[in-house]
């Protein structure tokens, strides 16, 4: 009775918040790193503390939190990570990654959005590899010599950013990376023309990343491949955009670039990665480039609508992160919409990802042209 009279003396207190738990672990391989994220039910209470076990292990605790029991030990076996050992504590859980080589890795927290939870993004980048630097800038100073125009093909999203989820839960990161494949397929058969990936698998890479390799293998143009997607499952047709500093064409444009922007925040970009944007924008090669944007645009839209499947929704302008070096003329297609039930087919077909990265590459065969033309004047 007396415990009784004590528990309603006490004044009410709200019940605590569950304790965040830990509810997934994934991992992606990269050719250059491999990311980690944990995925939690909730925001920690207090930040999360990196460890270094030793040279090849490093841990990654967990103040209270608790560890689902679907979580346990991944065996990821790449070039950089072992494997992923989950373990609880009285006071939290951690989480031990062991290293096959040692390398400096890099974490850190993103707050739930977006359709992601609360999670914790670690990266383990591959050590410095001058060896394969040097053979790189070879093989790209040899393409320099034998072929007029290099081609980055940029296959949207990738990793954990499936990109715009379509008709049957069909993944816009999916599609984009087959017909970027494709695309490097018809470009390298053609004479004097060389293409590459800025992704080749399912991982993430952030949008300035993808500028930077194609500055490394010194792209003449830029390509980017996405899917389209609108609440109206009504909406269909293929869209070629290129850079307007200014402004978008119309207000469903600019809604795009935004979401197709979203995806550094969807990956998460570290904060060493620096933003340039202010440098670039008063770049005064610039409006040469976005001119030779606009042309390369018009020749592909022309060659797709050699497809009866699609309809053409013409040439628009927008602020795509992407898109932004202001040296290399860059567009990006956004091939058709995955949320139009018969467009979705299309897109997953086989066949037509061949065909429709035939047409693109055919107007950048038409681009090379007019452009070899006008530079030999
Ligand atoms: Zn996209």
């Amino acid at each position: 009775m007396l415990l009784l009279g004590l528990v309603a003396a006490a004044p009410a207190r709200r019940p605590a918040p569950p304790a965040p738990q830990l509810a997934r672990i994934r991992y992606w391989t990269a050719p250059e790193n491999t990311r980690l994220v944990l995925d939690l039910t909730a925001p920690l209470g207090s930040p999360p503390q990196f460890r270094l076990a030793d040279s090849l292990t490093f841990e990654i605790y967990l103040p209270k939190a608790r560890k689902s029991q679907v979580v346990t030990t991944e065996f990821v076996g790449d070039s950089l990570v072992a494997d992923i050992f989950p373990a609880v504590s009285e006071s939290g859980c951690s989480v031990r990654v062991r290293l096959k080589r040692p390398t400096t890795p890099l974490g850190f927290v993103l707050p739930a959005g977006d359709g992601n939870p609360d999670r914790i993004v670690v990266d383990v980048p591959a050590p410095p590899n001058p060896e394969a630097d040097k053979q790189l800038a070879q093989k790209v100073t040899e393409l320099k010599r034998s072929r007029n125009l290099i081609v980055a093909i940029d296959a949207g999203h990738g990793g954990e950013d499936p990109g715009a989820i379509g008709y049957r839960r069909l993944q816009e990161a999916d599609i984009t990376l087959a017909i970027a494949k494709k695309l490097k397929s018809q470009l390298d058969i053609m004479p004097g023309v060389s293409g590459f990936l800025t992704r080749s698998g399912d991982y993430f890479v952030p949008l300035r990343k993808r500028i930077d390799i194609a500055r490394r293998y010194q792209a003449d143009l830029f390509v980017s491949i996405h899917c389209n997607a609108s609440r109206d499952r009504d909406a269909t047709g293929t869209e070629i955009y290129f850079l307007s500093l200014t402004g978008a064409t119309d207000e469903a444009a600019r809604g795009l670039a935004e979401k197709e922007n979203a995806a550094d925040l969807i990956g998460g970009v570290s904060p060493e990665a620096g933003d340039d944007l202010l440098s670039i924008l008063f770049d005064l090669r610039q409006n040469d480039t976005i001119r030779r944007s606009s042309d390369l645009a018009e020749s592909m839209i022309d060659a797709v609508g050699g497809d009866s499947r699609l309809s053409t929704r013409g040439i628009k302008q927008a602020g795509f992160v992407v898109l932004k070096a202001p040296e290399i003329p860059s567009v990006l297609v956004e091939a058709a919409f995955i949320t139009n039930a018969r467009e979705a087919a299309i897109l997953k077909d086989v066949q037509f990802q061949t065909k429709f990265a035939e047409m693109l590459a055919q107007g950048i065969d038409q681009y090379r042209t007019q452009h070899l033309r006008a530079t030999s004047n």
